[in-house]
């Protein structure tokens, strides 16, 4: 999709940090991370949100958050983590390319604002 940030990432024409890459999925680490591990992980495929994604093809969905448990693995992120995906004005969505966050290496707060 022109325009997007992550489909230009997926492309190689933005630099990113890669985490864990499959036919599929990929997943780099956030330019601006909220805690010492902060991974965003991308269907290569452009959908604009996650409701977009599961609507349309579930079984990648799947794959988005297999990805997700993964990279917590290779994170060494044993005493847990937090997955959110943000979605739309009210959710706080700043790149319309569906992606969960995977955030760890410290106690994590709840609620979030
Ligand atoms: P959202 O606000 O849509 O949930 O999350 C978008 C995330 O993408 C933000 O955490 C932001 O820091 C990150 N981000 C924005 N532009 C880039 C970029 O060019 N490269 C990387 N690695 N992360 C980005
Ligand atoms: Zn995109």
């Amino acid at each position: 999709m022109s325009d997007c940030i992550f489909c230009e990432i997926v492309a190689g024409k933005i630099p990113a940090t890669v985490v864990l890459e499959t036919a599929e999925v990929l997943a780099f680490r956030d330019v601006s991370p909220q805690a010492p591990t902060h991974v965003l992980i991308i269907p290569r495929e452009h959908y604009d949100n996650l409701t977009s994604l599961v609507t349309h093809n579930p079984e990648l969905a799947a794959k988005v958050f297999t990805a997700a448990s993964d990279v917590a693995v290779l994170e060494g992120l044993e005493g847990g983590y937090r997955v959110v995906s943000n979605i739309g004005d009210d959710g706080g969505q700043s790149v319309d390319h569906m992606h969960l966050h995977v955030l760890g290496g410290r106690s994590l707060t709840w609620p979030p604002g």
